[in-house]
């Protein structure tokens, strides 16, 4: 049975419609593991080629969670060439930011900048709350392809698919497995065997609370500068703020309770403006999430015959420069690429290898020097690329934002 696409290509300057034809797909079915924002555009991408996939999350609801997250051009313009007209959605679910301002503990801005993302690289700047995000992406897919309360804890390859495995579930059979389950991957591990994440040495609390901040617009993202201490307040939309708090902590431990970390994160804020406090104050205690910031290391591969890995199972990062959930939805459009282009399952992954491994590796480096760099820590790496960053961060920019997808969209006819 032949099926006739229509891709309208977009380039640097201009959009050209071509009408191209495609056999069968390269796979029949494909299993997803992990319902955040990396697994279901998969799904999406995937489903607009005539896929069955069925995404497995273990979460045994879809309930408020994660931070506040901003969407870059590269992204929104990865996940609008798989969703068509969901930026859309996102601006009216989240909110556009006009523009960035520094702040001192005192409550003092330091600086302000308009954030321009849309006149140089056709895309805003959007914050928008994790859950939210998940909310959006799910709302796109058929609802009976989502099973939850699915805990992936291993599977088996064999030379025709792959037998994924839950706890507590029947395990299923697919002709591909993506692991999309975030820094703790269990595909990850189960391929590759590293072990526990890799600590950065940046301690992180967090919470999304329905909240309006007095210091701070509409359409601004506020980040306050302390010592070796820093925080973001982002509006996530619909009467939410996020703020995000990380300090600079070689070796860390966790509070033992709920009202401790409450209490940490206040004591680790005592110095700071009661404006900045009043925001920790009015959060519930058990709203507060205190965890290690993590990365890991980059690999060389990511798939192995028949499962590969996607988003933060493939490429965690430092949230410095704001990029995990971005180059996520770069993965996702690119997969779909790759199958949609591919003439069988090996040639398809390995091209999604060679798309992606070298950007995100990239990308993953300029996080984790990021981090420490918020807490002007001179570290041998960052001392040696300081001064060359300073000069090619303009085109370190463009070169992330810019990221287009060459081909926009599958539209089945
Ligand atoms: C403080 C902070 C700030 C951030 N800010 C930004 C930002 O501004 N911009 C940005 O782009 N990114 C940001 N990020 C990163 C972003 O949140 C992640 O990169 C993004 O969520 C990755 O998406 P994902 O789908 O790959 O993984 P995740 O979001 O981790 O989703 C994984 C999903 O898999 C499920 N799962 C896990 N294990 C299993 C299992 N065994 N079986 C079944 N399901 C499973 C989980 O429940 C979850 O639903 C930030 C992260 C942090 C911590």
């Amino acid at each position: 049975m032949e099926r006739l696409y229509s891709i309208p290509i977009q380039t640097s300057n201009m959009n050209i419609n071509r009408t191209q034809k495609l056999s069968k797909p390269i796979v029949d079915k494909v299993a997803i593991v992990g319902a955040g924002p990396g697994g279901l555009a998969a799904a999406i991408a995937l489903r607009s080629q005539g896929i069955d996939v069925q995404v497995y999350e273990k979460a045994q609801e879809f309930r408020p969670a994660g931070t506040g997250l901003g969407l870059a051009p590269n992204g929104l313009s990865s996940l609008d060439a798989i969703a068509p007209g969901i930026v859309e959605t996102l601006k009216a679910s989240g909110c556009e930011v006009h523009q960035t301002v520094l702040k001192n503990i005192q409550g003092g801005t330091i600086r302000t900048n308009q954030t321009k993302y849309l006149e140089k690289y056709g895309q805003p700047l959007l914050t928008i709350w994790w859950y939210r995000l998940q909310q959006v992406l799910a709302s796109r897919l058929p609802s009976d392809i989502i099973h939850l309360n699915h805990r992936c804890i291993g599977f088996e390859q064999d030379e025709n698919g792959v037998e994924i495995h839950f706890d507590g579930e029947k395990s299923v059979y697919a002709d591909l497995l993506i692991g999309a389950d975030g820094v703790n991957s269990v595909i990850r591990e189960t391929l590759f065997g590293e072990g526990k994440p890799n600590y950065i040495g940046s301690l992180c609390w967090r919470a999304v609370i329905k909240y309006h901040h007095e210091l701070f617009n509409d359409y601004e993202l506020v980040f306050i500068k302390g010592n070796q201490q820093f925080m973001y307040l982002l509006n996530v939309g619909g009467g939410y703020t996020s703020w995000i708090s990380r300090k600079f902590s070689p070796e860390y431990s966790l509070s033992d309770s709920a009202d401790r970390v409450k209490s940490r994160i206040l004591h680790e804020l005592a110095d700071w403006d009661e404006s900045f406090r009043a925001v920790v104050e009015a959060t519930p205690a058990g709203q507060i999430w205190e965890g290690p910031i993590c990365d890991r290391p980059t690999l060389t591969h990511w798939s192995q015959n028949k499962v590969t890995l996607l988003g933060d199972a493939a490429h965690p990062m430092a949230p410095a420069m704001g990029q995990g959930a971005n180059t996520t939805f770069e993965d996702a459009y690119e997969l779909g690429e790759c199958f949609a282009d591919s003439t069988n399952l090996q040639e398809a992954l390995n091209t999604y290898e060679q798309r992606r491994l070298e950007r995100t590796k990239i990308i993953q480096a300029r996080s984790a020097l990021g981090e420490m760099r918020y807490y002007d820590i001179n570290t041998e790496a960052a001392n040696g690329q300081r001064e060359q960053q300073m000069t090619v961060n303009d085109d370190f920019q463009r070169w992330l934002y810019n990221y287009k997808p060459s081909v926009s969209v599958i539209n089945k006819t």
